[in-house]
């Protein structure tokens, strides 16, 4: 059986700050940031996927982007397989771009609608020198892969549904042999049967092709399915990782508890929902203290004072003045 814990380091996260500058008047002066991601550690190991979840606008998307250097980081380290990614220069990044891969959210803005499935799927391998053969071949192998026949390689996306969409882009991420796919919302603009598909589909390639990924979503329901780890974000923070298991079912952090208690589960009570009262902060003026402590019901003095530190408490790491 598969355990992350003895599996190698693939991808370290560390103390990763990407902020936004707000820019203002006539000569356009920087007079604020936006701190979409502020000060981001985690790990990932060599077939493991880790779950990145929070409300929309909490920085997980700009995670993935940066950990891909489609963004840049003002501070910290990306170390892939021990060599930093931040910072390197687009011909630096060559050797590794066909390495670490993305899918989207949206199939159908993220694939051209004027190039045919089989070009989709070989312009990558064509442009890393990787086609040893017909493109034909290669294409017809790729939507094996994903489950599609032969039939579809001279078709455009906008002939095919949203799920065979969103598998063309899964094989377009396979044809270059990844090792890391960034998986950003990849299910949530589908239906709930071909949502469960596409998990099936990602995890028969992990498997087989021991990939790792980090999985964006806002759905912990979703999340259980697909992750061994979790780490739930909020304005900009992890603010609680561990084992997935343990995380939704003693979730530690109020922020995860209020999350937990959203996702439907047969027999639960609907009274014992945590509802949170007021809005998310803006992450350019974030609160003092815990980032929290205006909607958190658990809120001390100490809260609006200073930065709860991370601690781990039965192997679940968490920030908040409670632990
Ligand atoms: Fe709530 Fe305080 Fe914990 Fe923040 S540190 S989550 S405000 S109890």
């Amino acid at each position: 059986m598969y355990d992350p814990a003895e599996q190698p380091l693939l991808l370290e996260a560390r103390h990763v700050r990407t902020w936004f500058p707000i820019r203002r008047g006539m000569l356009s002066r920087v007079t604020g940031h936006v701190r979409a991601v502020d000060d981001v550690s985690f790990d990932i190991r060599r077939g493991e996927t880790l779950a990145l979840v929070g409300e929309s606008g909490c920085g997980k998307t700009t995670i993935g982007r940066t950990l891909l250097g489609l963004e840049t980081a003002r501070e910290g380290n990306v170390l892939f397989e021990g060599a930093n990614l931040l910072g390197l220069s687009v011909a630096a990044w060559r050797p590794f771009r066909r390495r670490l891969q993305m899918i989207f959210q949206d199939p159908l803005s993220s694939l051209n609608p004027r190039m045919t499935v089989l070009d989709i799927l070989t312009e990558g391998p064509a442009h890393h020198g990787l086609l040893h053969g017909p493109r034909e071949e290669l294409a017809e192998r790729l939507l094996g892969e994903v489950g599609m026949d032969t039939s579809s390689l001279h078709r455009y996306p906008h002939e095919f549904s949203g799920g065979q969409r969103q598998r063309i882009c899964i094989a377009r991420a396979l044809s270059l042999n990844p090792e890391f796919i960034v998986c950003d919302e990849a299910v949530s603009a589908l239906d709930v049967s071909v949502q469960s598909q596409i998990i099936n589909l990602l995890l028969d390639l992990r498997e087989k092709h021991h990939l790792s990924y980090l999985f964006i979503s806002h759905d912990l329901g979703v999340v259980r399915l697909i992750s061994h780890r979790v780490a739930v974000m909020y304005l900009g923070r992890i603010v609680e990782t561990g084992n997935t298991r343990s995380v939704i079912e003693t979730p530690r952090h109020p922020y995860t508890r209020a999350l937990v208690s959203a996702v439907p589960v047969p027999g639960r009570d609907r009274a014992r929902r945590i509802i949170l009262h007021g809005e998310v902060p803006s992450p350019a003026r974030p609160p003092p203290g815990c980032p929290f402590h205006p909607r958190c019901p658990e809120a001390m003095d100490v809260c609006r004072r200073e930065v709860p530190t991370a601690r781990t408490v039965d192997g679940i790491t968490v920030q908040c003045h409670l632990y």
